[in-house]
């Protein structure tokens, strides 16, 4: 069973004659563990997948089921707490707050949930991400990959079904791009944990376990990396 499922997935914007087709029928599956990108030019539709996968925004048409959660059942409130509860994002932006420290920032959405974070989940992330020596550095003491490392573990430390990264290295080099994906890479295989991630930058996406192909809002081809086309 896929952890993760998309069925015949339409996002349309706008209205004729005039109407963006930003999907058009999308099937996707992930099985649990797998670190998958997304790859394809702007305007190809990968963020409004990603948005659709993480419950961001409704579908047009099709289904997205997540760990057991059918989304379309979903109203708003509900979707609010599955987003919280089930998907870690992380952005191109790291949106931290900055007048928290690093653990503060880590251990946030966990509070705003009203729980307590298990603290040592969240040392064992700190210290596989390489940030223990900053744990109580502001965000503006740390470099961009730091940063991006910190936004990374927040996303994992609630343990989420999934985890979906919009252009992570966007704003990075590339030599930093590659340690982030490093991480996330080294974060699927020791916590099994499911990532979705968008790049328009072939060398990143060779270095995930899967590489789905997008174009004008389809999936046009699939493979691993070097394999491709
Ligand atoms: P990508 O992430 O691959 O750059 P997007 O998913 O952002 O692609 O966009 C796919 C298409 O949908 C583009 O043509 C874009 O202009 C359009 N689009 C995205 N969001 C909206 C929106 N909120 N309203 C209208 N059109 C949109
Ligand atoms: P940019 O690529 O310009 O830095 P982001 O990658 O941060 O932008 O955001 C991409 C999209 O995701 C935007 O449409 C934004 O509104 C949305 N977004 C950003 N952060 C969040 C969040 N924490 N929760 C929900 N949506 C978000």
């Amino acid at each position: 069973m896929p952890i993760l499922s998309a069925q015949g997935l339409k996002k349309y914007y706008g209205e004729e004659p005039n109407i963006v087709r930003a999907l058009d029928g999308v099937d996707l599956e992930v099985e649990a563990g797998e670190f998958v990108t997304v790859v394809g030019a702007s305007g190809s539709g990968k963020s409004t997948l990603l948005h659709m996968l993480g419950g961001l925004d409704k579908p047009t048409e099709g289904k997205v089921t997540v760990d057991g959660h059918e989304l379309d059942k979903m109203s708003d409130e509900e979707l609010t707490i599955f987003r919280r509860r089930n998907v870690g994002f992380v952005f191109q932006s790291f949106n931290l707050v900055p007048i928290l420290s690093v653990y503060e920032n880590i251990v946030l959405p966990i509070e705003l949930d009203g729980n307590r974070p298990d603290k040592a989940f969240i040392d064992e992330i700190i210290d596989l991400l390489g940030l223990k020596e900053k744990r109580n550095s502001l965000p503006n003491m740390l470099s961009g990959g730091q940063q991006q490392r910190v936004a990374i573990a927040r996303a994992l430390a609630t343990k989420p079904s999934i985890l979906l990264a919009d252009e992570p290295t966007g704003n990075l080099d590339t030599k930093t791009s590659q340690d982030v994906l490093g991480v996330l890479k080294m974060t699927s295989a020791k916590f099994h944990q499911t990532i979705v991630m968008i790049t328009h930058n072939e060398h990143i996406a060779q270095l995930s376990d899967r590489i789905v192909r997008i174009e004008d809002g389809k999936i046009v081809g699939e493979g691993r990396g070097i394999n491709e086309k």
